[in-house]
């Protein structure tokens, strides 16, 4: 999948001090092939592959990532400009009801997406009215009735002997939507959301229609609902869409299955219209607002990576960085002051498992690894914190009498306090080793 293949990739960079160019031309492919692979239109794997490479071999050196991270920076960052930087936001009328269209191919989601977007827009304080324009299919006016009653809002339907625009099958669904319309205007309703029909695959006929009601109702958004899981159909049926109606964004449904990326890539891509919703369920809460970043994330499959790297780069204190590789540089004592400031900064970055798995070279067993966790780091600041300034700082006086001491003021048993000491013990031994091999991969060099 995209994610394995990126994340191979990127372990192949891991541990390496720079950036060839060589290195760049194979991640490039590989991250194009893998984009291919996750059903990214051809042109898109492209484009993006090459935006990608001219980034990297350009890129500024940067002092709080390695070089993989800072590919996977650029990577994620592309993602991010492409599907549409900033959350887009609805955009409402300015007077009467804001009127929003839903396009999409038969069971793309349209209907359940209307009862999700009602419901979101109901607790927000709108008062939405869901329009059942969708007369092709003989079920679609009652399954807008039953999402409707979910949401907790009004669905205005055709009904036999009130309306006489209903005969399902035959009625006109562009008068519907006009007079659906007509009635939140009435109702006072601010929002009007209107459901429409589709077909498998596009058709001409199809799109006229949808092109029909556009033309009577004058939608303030048309929201094009494609199916997260829709492979390389997306593009076509998303430049289908794009030409019959010129919609003005899109909603991903069926994130919730093992869909690719993909097509969220594509459709954005050779559209450039915004991805605005996300539906993820069957159920009437599964609706989120779309948020690009989360996305680029999600196609990466390297969330946590992400995460750790924005960290990094927010919390890394560039001083106190360089204190320490002066230290190491000038070979001094690596103190308990030093330890509790590592562990402070540490704990600023996110998880500790996590930072130490991304340092190149770090070369940290598994046991080691899960040794570490965030609460022990909680636990080591407080034993520190209740010795005394000398002791911090002369460790090996810390007999069996300060031991204890320090073991009530921080609230441990005695045992713990043993434990932090040889662990401390250790640390120091490795920073000496490390001070040896010319500092901490990925800590700046006080000496430039
Ligand atoms: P429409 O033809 O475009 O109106 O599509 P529907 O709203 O009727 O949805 C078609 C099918 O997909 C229904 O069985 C829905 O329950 C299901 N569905 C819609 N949205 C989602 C979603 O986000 N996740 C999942 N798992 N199923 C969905
Ligand atoms: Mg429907």
């Amino acid at each position: 999948s995209l994610s394995d293949r990126l994340s191979a990739t990127f372990k192949n960079l891991r541990g390496k001090g720079r950036l060839t160019e060589a290195d760049v031309d194979g991640t490039v492919r590989e991250i194009r092939r893998a984009l291919l692979d996750a059903d990214v239109a051809v042109s898109v794997a492209r484009e993006f592959a090459a935006k990608v490479k001219e980034r990297a071999l350009g890129a500024e050196v940067s002092e709080a990532l390695n070089p993989a991270q800072q590919v996977v920076k650029i990577v994620n960052e592309e993602l991010q400009s492409i599907l549409g930087g900033q959350t887009r936001r609805l955009n409402y009328a300015k007077v009467g009801p804001t009127i929003i269209m839903l396009a999409g191919l038969q069971g793309a989601g349209k209907t359940t997406l209307a009862g999700k977007l009602a419901k979101s827009l109901a607790s927000e304080g709108h008062t939405p009215l869901l329009v059942a324009a969708d007369l092709q299919r003989p079920n679609a006016v009652t399954q807008l009735k039953v999402v409707g009653e979910r949401a907790g809002v009004p669905v205005y339907a055709p009904h036999p002997g009130v309306q006489s625009d209903f005969d399902e099958l035959t009625g006109d669904p562009v008068v519907v939507a006009r007079n659906g319309v007509s009635e939140a205007r009435q109702k006072q309703h601010d929002v009007v959301i209107v459901d429409t029909a589709g077909r498998l695959g596009v058709d001409a006929e199809l799109m006229k229609q949808a092109r029909d009601i556009r033309d009577a109702i004058r939608p303030n958004e048309i929201l094009f609902v494609i199916d997260a899981m829709i492979g390389q159909d997306a593009v076509n049926t998303a430049l289908a869409f794009d030409e019959g109606v010129d919609f003005t964004g899109v909603v991903l449904s069926k994130l919730d299955g093992d869909a690719r990326g993909g097509a969220a890539l594509s459709v954005a891509s050779v559209t450039g219209k915004p991805i605005m919703f996300a539906s993820t369920g069957e159920n009437v809460n599964d609706f989120e607002v779309f948020h690009p970043d989360r996305m680029a994330g999600r196609i990466l499959d390297m969330g946590d990576v992400l995460t750790l790297i924005e960290q990094a780069e927010k919390t890394w204190d560039k001083g106190e960085a360089e204190r320490m590789a002066q230290k190491f540089a000038d070979q001094e004592d690596f103190t308990l002051e030093d330890f509790l400031a590592q562990m402070q900064q540490i704990k600023k970055m996110g998880s500790l498992k996590k930072m130490l798995t991304m340092m190149p070279g770090a070369n940290v067993s598994k046991q080691q690894l899960e040794q570490f966790d965030d609460r022990q780091a909680d636990r080591i600041e407080a034993i520190v914190r209740s010795m005394t300034k000398h002791e911090r700082v002369a460790p090996k006086i810390i007999n069996g009498s300060r031991r204890a001491r320090i073991a009530r003021g921080s609230g441990v048993s005695v045992s713990e306090v043993n434990q932090l000491l040889e662990r401390f013990t250790e640390a120091q031994k490795m920073m000496k080793k490390l001070a040896a091999g010319g500092g901490i991969p990925g800590v700046p060099s006080a000496r430039g």
